[in-house]
Formats: structure tokens, C-alpha cells, sequence
């Protein structure tokens, strides 16, 4: 890739840099664990969608501005280098909106997209289950085919947001005969629909970032199935690779990141002790990037994203961890005092768990990129 940028680039990257420089909140908004904080957030993903700010890279048509990868991966970039709220729609925007684009019907991609871009509607991911969670294959909830779409029943845990999300999206067995990853479906599921309950669960901090979601014989029309009935595996793929791979973590909040961690550093008098890991955390950002406009040059020539999503994954989790670990380290008995990096650190703590946690990561990359023998299951 030539990282030399043209002009239209640049002007892009100027144009998103001034809009982000009049109009990132000047406080930082409630967290969208809170009912507050959902609202404020979804102000803020409305006001970023009017800008056409909110999903660049997606076609105009649905509130896009058609812009390519790497224009993507530098908006990203000025986004957090703003100090810009996450994103409350980042399951939707990242993981079922990529899938849309490759498994939906022109119908599903003209009523959710826009919908989603504006944060209208807000989608929690309906996978994990009490006894599904790495081996997501074994997952029980069903649907059952009836008149005009499907009967769902059964249970999912730890949807993130799911506590004021509008709706989720998740696998369920089509086929009570099939097993493993064969006979599945792709839903799409209004959460306020009869026969669904949602249970927020608290955290450490006592906010509901996750919750339950019970179905009881929740009726879901054809026209939100993705993909064939029974082929919900392979368009499940499509989410895991998105989630691991490119979209969900942008270097750009890792440069941040990493940028603070070195400011944090020089305010506190460069402590010796702490210099080798800050520059690794600074190289590893960067090391990050670097990958990523890699990556993005193999998309932008046709390639799909594979398995080797999983090494994506497993490395910005871990510098996440040690990026944070740094700055508590700098930071010593005040770090509880800095809300933001403990805050940070905890957050990062769940990086090799979610997605996939780091086992399954590493047996991917032995087993399909490195081509070793299947371990025991
Ligand atoms: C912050 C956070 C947000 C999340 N958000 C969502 C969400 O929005 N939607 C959603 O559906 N889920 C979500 N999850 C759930 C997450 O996807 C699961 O926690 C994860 O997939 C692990 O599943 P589990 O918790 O059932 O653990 P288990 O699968 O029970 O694993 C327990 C331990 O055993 C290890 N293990 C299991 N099987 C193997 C194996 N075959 N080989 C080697 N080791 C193995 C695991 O690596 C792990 O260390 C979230 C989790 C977190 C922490």
C-alpha cells in the first residue's frame, strides 16, 4: 500500500478532523450502561448520522459516504484522537451491518440500515448461551417453522447493551434432528416483542451492561431471517470474522490510547521504570496500524477475511491489557483517583474473553492457519 495519501484523502481526513473538532461533547457523555447515558449516546450517534459521520464507509444510499477502507480507518482515527463517545450501535454497525451487506436481501438492507446508521434502532448480539459460549455450536434456543416465519424459544446471557437495545440478532436450531454447526438460522429479533424478557445484569460497578434474554415462543416473521434457513453457521462466520478481524477495533483507539499512555508518562516525570513498556505499547499500536492498512489493501483487492482474524484479535486484547497495565503502573496508589484508566483497565481485562476468548482464538490460528493437528475436545 502506498501510504503516501492523495489529495481527496486528505481532504477527507481534514473535513472529519474540523467536524470532530466543533462538535465532540465538550464533557464526556453518562455511560451507556445507564438509561441517561443509552439517550445521550443515541443524540450523539443521531447528530453524527445528519453529519453523514456515523458509517463512512457504508453506500450513500443508507446514510454512508462511500468512503473506502482506509478512508475508514483514518476517520477512526481522528474519532478517538477526538476524545469521541463510543459508538452505543457498535454491534450493529460493525458486526450485523457487514453481515447485511454480504447475506441480507436489498429489502433487509433498505429497512435496517438506515435505521441503524442513526441509531434509531440499537442491536445487541443474542449468541452466548449458559452453556454455549466458546462451543457456540452447541447452542439449544430453537425456532420452529410456522405460518408467515418462526417460533423462538430458549435462552441467551451476556448481550451487551441488550438492557435498552430495540432489538438482537442471533443464532437459533432450525432443525431439532441437526447437530453442531448444521441445521441453524440467523434471526433477527425485535426485543420488545411478546414472549421476549430481557434481565439486565449489574457489574462490578452496579450498571446493567449486560442482561439475559428469555424467549418464549416469540414469533419472528421470514422477512428478518439472514441468509437460508439452516445456513446460519456459515452466515454467522461473516459477524465472528467482522468482530475479530477489522471493524470492531480500529487502531485508532489504540494509538490514542497509546498516545495518552506517553503524555501520562512525561507528566509524571518519566519514570525509568515504566519506559520499556510504554514504548512497547507505543510500537504496538503502531505495529497495529500498520497491519490493519495491510489488511485493508487485501479487502480493497477482493480477499475476505478468514481465520486469521484471530490473531488480530489476540493481539489488540493483549495490548490492550498491557497498555493499561502501564498507565496503572505510572499512575501507582493514584490510579484509582484517574477514573479513566482503572475504568479503562477493567474494560480491557474482558478483551480476551469476548469475541471469543483466547483459547479458541489460539486453537483457530494451530489449527486452520498453522495447519497443526486438532487438540483434544
Ligand atoms: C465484556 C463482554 C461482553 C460480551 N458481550 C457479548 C454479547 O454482546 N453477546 C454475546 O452473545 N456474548 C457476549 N459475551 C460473551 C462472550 O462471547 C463469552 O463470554 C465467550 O465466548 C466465552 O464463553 P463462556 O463465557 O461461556 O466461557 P466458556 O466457554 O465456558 O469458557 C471458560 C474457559 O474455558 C476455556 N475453553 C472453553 N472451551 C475450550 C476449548 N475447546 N479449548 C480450550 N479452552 C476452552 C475458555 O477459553 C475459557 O477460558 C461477552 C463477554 C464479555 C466478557
Amino acid at each position: 500500500m502506498d501510504l503516501d495519501l492523495d489529495e481527496r484523502t486528505l481532504a477527507f481526513r481534514d473535513e472529519a478532523r474540523a467536524w470532530l473538532a466543533a462538535n465532540v461533547p465538550a464533557e464526556p457523555l453518562k455511560s451507556f450502561d445507564t438509561a441517561e447515558g443509552f439517550a445521550q449516546h443515541r443524540e450523539w450517534e443521531c447528530r453524527l448520522a445528519d453529519a453523514r459521520w456515523s458509517v463512512v464507509s457504508w453506500p450513500r444510499e443508507f446514510g454512508g459516504r462511500d468512503a473506502s477502507l482506509l478512508e475508514w480507518v483514518l476517520f477512526e482515527e481522528e474519532y478517538y484522537a477526538a476524545g469521541a463517545p463510543l459508538r452505543v450501535n457498535q454491534n450493529g454497525i460493525f458486526m450485523l451491518a457487514p453481515t447485511l451487506f454480504s447475506h441480507g436481501t436489498e429489502e433487509q438492507q433498505r429497512r435496517i440500515l438506515p435505521k441503524m446508521a442513526r441509531s434509531e434502532e440499537v442491536w445487541a448480539q443474542a449468541w452466548s448461551e449458559p452453556e454455549a459460549g466458546s462451543d457456540i455450536a452447541a447452542l439449544r434456543s430453537t425456532a420452529t417453522r410456522c405460518d408467515g416465519g418462526w417460533r423462538v424459544s430458549g435462552q441467551k446471557t451476556w448481550s451487551s447493551r441488550a438492557t435498552f437495545a430495540d432489538r438482537a440478532f442471533g443464532l437459533f436450531r432450525s432443525d431439532p434432528d441437526s447437530v453442531r454447526h448444521k441445521g441453524l438460522i440467523y434471526l433477527m429479533v425485535d426485543l420488545r416483542a411478546e414472549g421476549v424478557t430481557v434481565r439486565p445484569i449489574p457489574q462490578l460497578d452496579g450498571e446493567p451492561g449486560f442482561a439475559e434474554i428469555f424467549f418464549d415462543d416469540v414469533f419472528v416473521p421470514d422477512q428478518d431471517v439472514i441468509g437460508a434457513p439452516g445456513e446460519g453457521w456459515r452466515v454467522a462466520m461473516t459477524t465472528a470474522n467482522n468482530e475479530r478481524g477489522l471493524s470492531l477495533r480500529s487502531p485508532g483507539r489504540f494509538l490514542a490510547a497509546a498516545d495518552r499512555l506517553v503524555s501520562l508518562w512525561h507528566d509524571a516525570g518519566r519514570p525509568a521504570h515504566t519506559a520499556d513498556r510504554v514504548a512497547d505499547a507505543w510500537i504496538g499500536a503502531r505495529a497495529y496500524q500498520l497491519y490493519t492498512l495491510g489488511t485493508v489493501t487485501r479487502l480493497s483487492d477482493g480477499a475476505e477475511l478468514g481465520p486469521e482474524s484471530s490473531v488480530n484479535k489476540l493481539f489488540w486484547s493483549h495490548l490492550d491489557v498491557a497498555l493499561h497495565e502501564t498507565a496503572l503502573d505510572i499512575l501507582g496508589p493514584d490510579a484509582e483517583l484517574r477514573g479513566a484508566w482503572s475504568d479503562g483497565w477493567l474494560f480491557s481485562l474482558a478483551g480476551p474473553i469476548y469475541g471469543g476468548t483466547d483459547q479458541i482464538q489460539r486453537s483457530i490460528v494451530a489449527e486452520r492457519l498453522l495447519g497443526l493437528p486438532k487438540g483434544a475436545r
